[in-house]
């Protein structure tokens, strides 16, 4: 479905749009060399086992499986990667004065590298970079915890109180942050344009923007490579590249 016509059309209605929101999913992070999860090479089409990693019944439940998350933690490609033409086209939008939020699904922290303002940018499934105790609340820094498993400590537990680490991101099974979904939500409300970007729209209820905005009156747009339930009641889907199409779209 993707053509000139409809990206010249979805970059006017972006250039005509007041308070544009973005919700983007892990394709958007993909050219960054960092694999989504459904995606032709995503971490789960490739080894289903893996998806037991994100849930979080099974890591509390099993230190095999903490030891595994923590390994996957050090070799995580979140560490070196860098923000794509499709993470700074996001950034340009902002200073164009358009994006009135960024809710994202991402962990990586990378619309924060490129340079988007943390005011505009929700994540609504944490962030990598942050260590968290399930017991006592404890945070702090992850790379701190990676060190340890580095030297050795397979399974780190909590210095404060001795519970069960983890990174400071939401997994299967565990609730959401009240304040930060129902901001997103809000968001999504106030939106003239709803661009969802490099998302199967999969995971609940943060997909719920893309039909809280249209209820609101909002266009919406959707820029993924493979189809979304949400397609049918989209006014433009876009398939192509989104390192490649973005900036297009974003640039006036
Ligand atoms: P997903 O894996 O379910 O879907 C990603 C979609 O992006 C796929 O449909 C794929 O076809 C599309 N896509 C991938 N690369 C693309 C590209 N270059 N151009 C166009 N389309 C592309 O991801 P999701 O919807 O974000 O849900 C997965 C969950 O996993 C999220 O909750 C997120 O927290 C987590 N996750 C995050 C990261 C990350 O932080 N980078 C990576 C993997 C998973």
């Amino acid at each position: 479905m993707t053509s000139t016509a409809t990206i010249e059309s979805v970059r006017a209605w972006v250039n005509a749009a007041r308070r544009v929101v973005v919700l983007t999913g892990a394709g958007i992070s993909t050219d960054s060399g960092i694999p989504d999860f459904r995606g032709p090479n995503g971490v789960w089409t490739r080894n289903p086992a893996a998806e037991r990693l994100s849930d979080i019944r099974h890591y509390t439940a099993d230190p095999e499986v903490r030891k595994a998350s923590w390994r996957a933690r050090i070799e995580h490609p979140a560490w070196s990667a860098a923000p794509n033409a499709g993470h700074h086209a996001l950034v340009a939008l902002e200073r164009r004065g358009k994006l009135h939020a960024l809710i994202t699904q991402n962990i990586d922290g990378l619309h924060l590298r490129a340079g988007n303002s943390p005011h505009r940018v929700i994540e609504v499934h944490g962030n990598l970079h942050q260590a968290i105790c399930l017991a006592c609340g404890w945070k702090g820094p992850m790379q701190a915890v990676l060190n340890r498993v580095r030297l050795g400590d397979a399974d780190p537990s909590c210095e404060t109180c001795g519970g069960i680490l983890k990174s400071d991101t939401i997994s299967f099974g565990q609730a959401l942050v009240p304040a930060v979904i129902d901001r997103a939500m809000q968001s999504a409300q106030e939106a003239d344009l709803l661009l969802a970007v490099g998302t199967s729209l999969k995971v609940f209820p943060v997909a719920n923007a893309v039909t809280t905005a249209q209820a609101a009156g909002a266009r919406i747009v959707i820029m993924n490579a493979q189809p979304t339930q949400f397609d049918e009641i989209a006014d433009a889907v876009l398939n192509g590249s989104i390192s490649a199409e973005l900036p297009q779209v974003c640039g006036e």
